[in-house]
């Protein structure tokens, strides 16, 4: 065995050897993979091997859609055998919801060029004659659906990689793995060590044990899981072609033909976790024993559509274990505490997810940064608020609740609270529905009188509709107050801090007592941050989005210098409110121990302020609203006392509580883009049309050269508004014009005084006219959409600025 590689992959399941052969194919040929028994000896092994392409969010549909070519990459291109069936599949709507979800993942998929569409019940029934109808009101056809066969599939990633120089060693298990001071590692094994510049840990069942050799706990929990497999059914003997793919999703359950029979596999309605506190490292090729009991409920519900299921003998049952993330969406990516340590943990779906998990992370090593978004399935999307408690009440809820419907804003109920703002209880009294975010609680919206304090969960209008609505206008009027400590804060210092800061930030940082919005770009120029950056004096105050402070965390450490610069992430130190509205200005200088107006304290001015009775407050004059605004950021044991003292003056003045959904409703007038949504790493900062805050002739900045040679946008940022009528419109629809798609909705929503819906969304460059009439499909039909140049409130900015 050889003593170095330039990366050792840890686990030769589907996963594992996915990411070899990317790396090889990608040219590193220099990597390794040590596998402690057979390859697929964790849950690859018994895998049921359905294939699915229809998903959301998009980018794990991209995932999907790259992991089903891929096998006829492997098959066609490279002579390895997957087991590749290729029969579509068919997805079953019992209810209307589930046909809106379906046409909605129809209108998201047509970004990608995912094929999907419905089909009339009849049709339904040629493609699978074993289907008795009459439970269902629609059928949508997936296009690129099928399934492999576990092993043959991973053995020809594994083959495939071999062929092209990695190499492979079985019956190896990893049992240390040290890091060195200039961040290489040692991977030990009985038969040597091996020096490596990375690590990717693809230990599947595993990934606990081996992320603990390197002193990282996962939140990874496994659980059991059931198919059954079928005596051979005379309808399908007879059929003479092979059934597509079947998804039950309101019953958790899928199927496929395997040989002559029927394979069923269920989500079971009662869950059951497994090895909780540690995968036994004895445990190999075996399964758990069955409990068919447990999918029960599935099974009937299974029968009712595929009566031939209930007259079948059960020839096998499997229950095998498989392990979660909390909210049961892959973990992978560069572990933030960890130098060159990559984690490929938590794969659910590793026959769908595997190819695409392989690209991505070839791309984050060779390259230094995936080439789309990927931060759903992102390790630095979970924080220390994900404890072993937490993994095991999110795993069962999102288990047990798989066949529900996911619905615009939903907050779901499982592991809750993690963390409180400390005026967490007067907003609890002031009607606050709560939503979470990073593991913390936040205010969506505040049910009125008479209003019950709990979404409404719908693809239509829901009942937060109006309330929200309102709280915008408060704003508009008067002063809404927004509690704001969900924000990720990081204070630097030091003597090196304004280099080290314009180093890595694309805008000319702020004066002392000015704030600018810079976004931050990766070396290949896209955008890969958004803040507002204050100057206030003895440090500098830097503000994003809350979800994602390890990934900032991440990247800031990769460029930070030893010595003189003092980075500190305070985004749980200090807490937030936000006030703005025309009255704004009036309620602030009646506690502010300085003069506020306009003249004084200008718009994007920041200071610490004493505001009396309250102690030192750093106050930016700034607004997501598009208002005359303040953000205040504060030790946490102050928040309660300047909240109560804004309300006392702020009562006069008609100051409104208002909840982060109103934000977002007002910042669609202002046709602000919001991070995740429009601003995205899929995008460059020439794309996303931020190039005002990117500063090329300040000196040299991560992606500064990349920026110099932005070519022709591939897609244009535009702000629709759409005829929907009772309908709604909220992100990831598809935007057509002259009848095709051209773009997709990124965000979309009520203009509380605007009385519109507003989309925010992306258009291909060419498919671009200023004076076009798009249309946006909602549930399969086309509405007429008019597009706006200029934001549809305040256009020039005065009432911010004022
Ligand atoms: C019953 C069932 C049905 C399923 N059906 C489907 C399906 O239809 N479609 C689908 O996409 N997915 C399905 N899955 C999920 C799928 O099996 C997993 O997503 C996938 O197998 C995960 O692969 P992996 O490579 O991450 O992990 P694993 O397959 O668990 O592989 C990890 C490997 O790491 C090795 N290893 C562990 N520790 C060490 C060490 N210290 N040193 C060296 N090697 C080590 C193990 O021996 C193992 O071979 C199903 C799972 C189950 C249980």
């Amino acid at each position: 065995m050889k003593s170095t590689a330039r990366v050792v992959v840890i686990g030769g399941g589907v996963v594992g050897c996915s990411v070899l052969y990317h790396l090889a194919k990608n040219g590193w040929t220099d990597v390794m993979l040590l596998e402690r028994q057979e390859l697929t000896s964790g849950s690859s092994w018994h895998a049921a091997g359905g294939l699915f392409t229809v998903v959301r969010p998009n980018a794990a549909a991209e995932m999907h859609r790259y992991t089903f070519q891929i096998y006829r990459e492997l098959e066609e291109e490279r002579g390895q055998p997957c087991g590749f069936h290729f029969t579509g599949g068919l997805n079953i709507c019992r209810t209307q919801d589930e046909i809106d979800s379906n046409a909605m993942m129809q209108s998201a998929c047509r970004r990608l060029g995912i094929e999907g569409h419905f089909i009339s019940l009849e049709e339904a029934k040629e493609k699978a004659p074993i289907l008795d109808t009459s439970h269902m009101i629609g059928a949508f056809w997936e296009e690129e659906g099928g399934h492999v066969d576990p092993a043959s599939a991973t053995n020809a990633f594994a083959a495939a990689a071999r062929q092209m120089g990695a190499t492979i060693h079985r019956h190896t298990p990893v049992t240390a793995t040290t890091q060195r001071a200039d961040g290489t590692w040692d991977v030990v094994t009985e038969k040597g060590t091996i020096h490596a510049e990375y690590i990717v840990n693809a230990a599947g069942l595993w990934g606990r044990e081996v992320a603990r050799m390197a002193g990282i706990e996962l939140p990874l929990m496994p659980v059991e899981h059931h198919y059954l497999v079928t005596e051979s059914i005379p309808l399908i003997e007879d059929l003479g072609f092979e059934l597509p793919q079947i998804n039950d999703n309101e019953t958790g359950s899928y199927a496929r033909q395997e040989g002559m029979g029927m394979l069923l596999g269920a989500y079971e309605d009662k869950m059951t976790h497994w090895a909780k506190d540690g995968t036994p490292l004895n445990f190999g090729h075996e399964l758990l024993p069955d409990n068919l009991e447990c999918m029960e409920w599935n099974f009937e519900k299974s029968v009712e559509i595929m009566p031939v299921l209930g007259q079948a003998g059960v020839k096998r049952v499997i229950n095998g274990p498989m392990i979660f993330s909390p909210d049961l969406s892959p973990l992978i990516g560069p572990h933030p505490a960890l130098r060159n340590y990559i984690c490929a943990n938590g794969v659910m779906a590793g026959f769908n997810q595997g190819g695409g998990i392989g690209r991505v992370l070839a791309e984050w090593i060779i390259g230094g940064e995936p080439e789309i978004d990927i931060f759903n399935w992102d390790v630095a999307r979970f924080g220390k608020f994900a404890t072993q408690k937490y993994t095991e009440d999110m795993t069962r809820y999102f288990y047990e609740n798989r066949s529900e419907k996911v619905f615009p804003y939903q907050s779901f109920p499982a592991a809750r609270p993690q963390a409180k703002s400390p005026v967490h209880d007067r907003l609890a009294a002031a009607g606050a529905v709560f939503g979470t975010g990073f593991g913390r609680e936040h205010a969506t919206w505040f049910a009125p009188e008479g209003t019950k304090a709990e979404d409404s969960l719908t693809y239509r209008q829901p009942n937060w509709w109006e309330p929200v609505a309102e709280e915008g206008r408060a704003v508009r009027e008067a002063a809404g107050l927004f509690e704001y400590s969900d924000m990720a804060k990081f204070e630097v210092s030091g003597k090196r801090a304004a280099e080290w800061l314009d180093r890595i930030m694309a805008n000319t940082l702020p004066k002392p007592g000015r704030l600018c919005l810079s976004p931050m770009l990766s070396d290949k120029g896209r955008v890969i941050g958004d803040f507002t950056i204050s100057n206030l004096g003895d440090r500098y105050l830097i503000v994003g989005t809350y979800a994602m402070q390890l990934v900032f965390d991440r990247h800031f450490a990769k460029y930070l210098p030893a010595e003189d610069v003092c980075l500190r992430n305070v985004s749980d130190e200090l807490a937030g409110l936000h006030i703005a509205g025309p009255k704004a200005q009036e309620i602030i200088a009646a506690l502010a121990d300085r003069d506020i107006d306009s003249a004084s304290f200008r718009f994007m001015d920041a200071a610490d302020m004493t505001l009396v009775g309250i102690g030192k407050v750093s106050v930016l004059r700034v607004s997501y609203t598009g208002e005359t605004g303040y953000e205040m950021y504060l030790p946490r044991a102050l928040q309660p006392a300047l909240f109560d003292a804004l309300f006392e003056t702020g009562a006069a003045h008609g100051l409104r509580l208002c909840g982060l959904r109103a934000l977002m409703m007002l910042r669609l007038e202002k046709s602000w883009p919001a991070w995740g949504l429009e601003i995205t790493s899929d995008y460059n900062a020439h794309e996303c049309g931020m190039m005002h805050h990117v500063k090329l002739d300040k000196g040299a900045f991560t992606g500064r050269e990349a920026a110099q040679s932005y070519g022709p946008a591939r897609e244009r940022p535009i702000t629709l508004t759409v005829n929907a009528g009772e309908l709604a419109v909220w992100g990831d629809e598809a935007i057509f014009l002259n009848g095709k798609p051209v773009g997709y909705v990124s965000s979309g929503g009520w203009g509380p005084v605007t009385g519109q819906h507003i989309a925010l969304g992306y258009v291909a460059a060419n498919a671009y006219r200023a004076d076009g009439t798009y249309e946006v499909e909602l549930f399969g039909k086309l509405y007429k959409a008019q597009l706006h140049t200029q934001p549809l409130y305040d256009p020039t900015g005065s009432r911010m600025r004022g």
